[in-house]
């Protein structure tokens, strides 16, 4: 769980007040097992509140504490009411205990203190047990947002009495799910390798998805830490068999590969027939290290646009492990990039023979000077095999790029 802690008070940033707010609350969370991820200190500034309210849409949970008060420099509530678009109404309810409450004090409520008795619309009030202001509360999709007093009695009750246990609750039934994403191993191949990692956390639940371009290792728990160490022994134990987590699609983490390495690649296709390049471009700004692609479906374009030696297609013939260098290089050369990467095979259902079955892949690679290619072996339909080629060529590249 994600907590970001905001303290505000122009008392704080001037030194005049010690900040004894966010020791307290990182104290009293760590007692329930969990901890302040970030925290900050601001002004009583309405525009810096609703910035940083916009700034805190990736955490769990925001605790602001501070400006709750009366007075016009308490401005958290209306920082509030504004940026979740609330529109507050005025509980007489509220405001009749308050009278009661001045009564006690002394003999009549301030009428500064009416904007303490409006109440939120969109969210909840936090009750205040020790003080006049109550906090607030607001739900989103993903985050839980919490306004609490500054005066640090008044914050503490509440905390101890809303806040606290809420949290506790929430961390105790919550779940944490991690998805790891391994490509190129059968699944019963996976779960042998990291059979004994998996009995020794009996809290996590551990599943395997397997799907036609890999195996998702999905972690199920209700402790982070343990979810954690589990991950990183995985990590460990799968190496470069891991590609990514959650919705990672390789294309995607070739994208950011070659990205961070400031290369470019080009493609030269004959059984996808372009699916590869339609993968690659399915990743947002993969112009930048993507530079084109030759769909060189007959022997005709290898050699006329490609180069491939006629001599080389009627030795070893268009699958081969020879042509698919050739292409690689081909293609490499007439768009000048970086990389090249090509994929010749027979896709189906027609077309193998006893030396070349149908799912016969040969995938070409050049980089550097360096170029070769691995044959595959697929058993899966036209479209499947298809698509198992594009996914063997995004790894080849993969595997270059992170060695
Ligand atoms: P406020 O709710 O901002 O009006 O705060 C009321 C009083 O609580 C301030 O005058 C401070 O003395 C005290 N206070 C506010 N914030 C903090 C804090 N983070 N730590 C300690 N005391 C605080
Ligand atoms: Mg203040």
């Amino acid at each position: 769980m994600k907590i970001k802690l905001i303290t505000i008070g122009n008392e704080l940033l001037s030194g005049f007040t010690v900040d004894t707010n966010a020791t307290w609350i990182g104290q009293e969370l760590g007692k329930i097992g969990l901890s302040v991820s970030s925290r900050l200190t601001i002004g009583d500034n309405s525009n810096e509140i609703i910035k940083l309210l916009e700034d805190s849409i990736n955490e769990d949970v925001l605790i602001v504490t501070g400006g709750l008060g009366p007075t016009h420099d308490d401005i958290t509530t209306s920082a509030f009411f504004k940026y979740f678009n609330d529109t507050p109404e005025f509980s007489e309810e509220y405001w009749q205990y308050l009278t009661e409450r001045f009564k006690k004090i002394t003999s009549k409520v301030p009428n500064l203190n009416r904007n303490q008795a409006l109440s939120s619309t969109k969210g909840e009030m936090i009750p205040n047990p020790v003080g006049s202001a109550r906090g607030l509360h607001y739900k989103t999709d993903t985050c839980h947002y919490f306004a609490l007093p500054g005066v640090p009695k008044e914050m503490k009750a509440m905390m101890t009495e809303t806040i606290l246990p809420f949290l506790k609750e929430k961390s105790s039934t919550e779940l944490i799910i991690r998805t790891l994403r391994t490509t190129g191993i059968p699944e019963s191949a996976l779960a042998e390798q990291v059979q004994d990692i998996i009995e020794k956390y009996s809290n996590i639940t551990v599943a395997f998805l397997p799907q036609l371009i890999g195996v998702d290792i999905r972690l199920t728990g209700h402790s982070s830490k343990e979810v954690e160490t589990i991950q990183s022994s995985l990590e460990q134990r799968l190496g470069k068999l891991l590609f990514g987590y959650e919705n990672d699609t390789l294309e995607d983490v070739v994208g950011r590969l070659l990205n961070e390495k400031g290369l470019t690649l080009s493609t030269a296709e004959s059984c996808t027939g372009g699916l590869l390049s339609h993968r690659i471009t399915n990743s947002p700004g993969s112009s930048t290290y993507f530079k084109g692609g030759v769909i060189s479906y007959s022997n005709e374009v290898k050699m006329n646009i490609l180069e491939v030696e006629e001599d080389t297609l009627e030795r070893v013939g268009a699958v081969s492990e020879q042509t698919a260098i050739e292409m690689a290089e081909g293609v490499q050369k007439l768009l000048k990039s970086d990389m090249g990467v090509s994929i010749t095979g027979i896709a189906g259902p027609d077309g193998g023979s006893a030396e070349k079955p149908v799912g016969l892949v040969y995938i070409g690679f050049v980089y550097n000077h360096e170029s070769y290619a691995k044959k595959f072996q697929f058993i899966r339909d036209r479209k499947g095999n298809k698509y198992l080629s594009s996914q063997a060529a995004l790894n080849m590249i993969r595997l270059n790029l992170s060695k």
